[in-house]
């Protein structure tokens, strides 16, 4: 069962109150969209390292994100990180809003990135509670198919104008004893994952079962997974990191977010560390 958005939000103490000039952009979404969206433009107008850039198409299609760029003016490495597509876990997209209140006040998480920040990649289903996209279709599994969602259209052409260097996808799953990740894109994702798995398991256990979500598992680590998940163009090279990382349903929704972010700060300080030391894995 889900906790209502308003009392999830509540509990992270965000500010409900309206900024001024964006009433009229406010009334495309509902209450549940409306209320991050208000929290995230708040810290965006408030930042100046924190950009809006939100895609409204005139058919009533949005795409909500958030630019965030080291101050230092040094973005080598991009990185998106995709919250939603799966409207019924929540956790992901408050860990996804939480980031942006992170990065303000601990920017050298982030130091040497450009991170773009997608909260909410399935608005209908956080709207109404639920896993599946407007059409009816798990959209986690319509990514580089030809397939018509409008949701993924959006993203899709997002994932291949901006060529991120490292994905990250946030994920619950209610049937999972612990955390764990899929591995894809480059052959560097595993060394990432593992670290930001031993290190979010300080907050949420690992699971470690040799089969997660019927598929078979290394070390709370499935390496592959379904067709049509969420992540770079095929024709990408070199093919970013890609990792999926999941908390399972069970625990508390803080240390779900908890877990999410200590998972996010490992993968993105290791893979600024591999870089800077030029390891060849
Ligand atoms: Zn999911």
């Amino acid at each position: 069962m889900l906790v209502s958005s308003e009392t999830a939000i509540g509990i992270y103490g965000l500010s409900f109150a309206s900024p001024s000039g964006n009433h009229q952009e406010l009334t495309l979404f509902g209450n549940r969209t409306s209320s991050i969206l208000r929290y995230g433009d708040q810290l965006a107008g408030r930042s100046r390292y924190i950009t809006r850039q939100h895609v409204l198409a005139p058919d009533g299609r949005h795409l909500l994100r958030y630019r965030w760029a080291d101050p230092h003016g040094s973005q080598a490495y991009r990185v998106g990180v995709f919250a939603g597509i799966h409207g019924d876990e929540q956790s992901g997209v408050i860990a996804a809003i939480q980031l942006l209140q992170h990065l303000e006040w601990h920017p050298l998480i982030a130091e040497f990135y450009e991170l773009t920040i997608y909260p909410i990649c399935n608005p209908w289903g956080f709207e109404n509670g639920r896993r599946e996209g407007g059409s009816g279709k798990d959209l986690n599994r319509c990514f580089w198919l030809n397939h018509e969602e409008p949701e993924v259209q959006l993203l899709e052409q997002d994932l291949r104008a901006k060529q991120f260097d490292g994905i990250i996808a946030l994920h619950t799953d209610d049937t999972s004893e612990g955390i764990y990740g899929y591995v894809r894109g480059s052959t560097l994702t595993r060394h990432l994952l593992e670290p930001a798995l031993q290190a979010a398991s300080r907050v949420i256990p690992r699971d470690i079962r040799s089969s997660i979500d019927s598929h078979p598992a290394n070390d709370s680590m499935i390496f592959g997974g379904y067709q049509g998940i969420l992540g770079a163009p095929e024709d990408q090279h070199p093919q970013p990191f890609s990792i999926v990382f999941e908390t399972p349903h069970h625990p508390p929704l803080g240390k779900q977010v908890e877990a999410h972010l200590v998972a996010i700060g490992e993968i993105l300080s290791r893979y600024r560390k591999i870089n800077s030391e030029g390891r060849d894995i």
